[in-house]
């Protein structure tokens, strides 16, 4: 199979050549159709699967098939959340969605601890279209008014096992309760533990699971 027999955007088709892509992953294979079909998805799928492009190219595509949606003062409202366990993490998928979506326009925001606060508020304000954070960054900016997720359309929880061994279960759990139920669900996981099914349940009951 090739990239074509999965995505139709002419933009990130172009960019998977420039990128030397040749053919989808097995991750890639399974999963570019069901994101594109608007399922919630619990893919079992460590890194170095390419488990990464497997999310944000059916995602970028689905966006660039909509208008962005803008709040009162034209500024870009955020469709995508991925969550992430550390700044390392969050730091590596803005660096992939930047890479995939580079000729496709739309404006990633990263915010995680350790980086200055003042500043991530600023760029909060200004807009975007997706939202990578660490999950204590991300509360803090989203009780202080600042992040608004009125117009979100995707939730994404990568490595969802090291999320809950570092602990992230409540604040997780606060997060999602404050987002539009109404929402597609993206959980990754390196392993799928009993705490990882559970979170998966809770979230998004309906999903297809890929992977053991
Ligand atoms: P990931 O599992 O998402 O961390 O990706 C692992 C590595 O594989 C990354 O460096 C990607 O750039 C690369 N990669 C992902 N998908 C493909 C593909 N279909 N063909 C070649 N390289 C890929």
């Amino acid at each position: 199979a090739t990239f074509s027999n999965l995505l139709t955007h002419p933009l990130l088709l172009q960019r998977l050549a420039q990128l030397k892509y040749e053919s989808p992953t097995p991750i890639q294979l399974a999963a570019i159709p069901l994101v594109l079909a608007g399922k919630d998805l619990m893919a079992a799928a460590p890194t170095g699967t390419g488990k990464t492009a497997a999310f944000v190219l059916p995602v970028l595509q689905l966006m660039a098939q909509h208008p962005r949606p803008l709040n009162e003062y034209d500024k870009a409202l955020p469709r995508v959340l991925v969550i992430a366990p550390t700044r390392e993490l969050a730091q590596q998928l803005e660096a992939s969605l930047n890479q995939y979506g580079k000729l496709t326009d739309q404006k990633v925001l990263m915010l995680c601890g350790g980086q200055d606060n003042a500043r991530q508020r600023q760029d909060a304000l200004k807009g975007c279209d997706i939202v990578v954070a660490t999950p204590g960054r991300l509360y803090e900016l989203m009780n202080n008014r600042i992040l608004d997720f009125e117009a979100l359309q995707c939730l994404i929880l990568d490595e969802a096992d090291r999320l809950l061994d570092m602990g992230f279960a409540d604040d997780l759990q606060l997060i999602i309760k404050r987002l539009p139920a109404t929402r597609q669900n993206l959980m990754f996981s390196a392993t799928s533990s009993e705490p990882v099914r559970e979170l998966a349940a809770m979230i998004m009951p309906n999903a297809t699971a890929l992977g053991q």
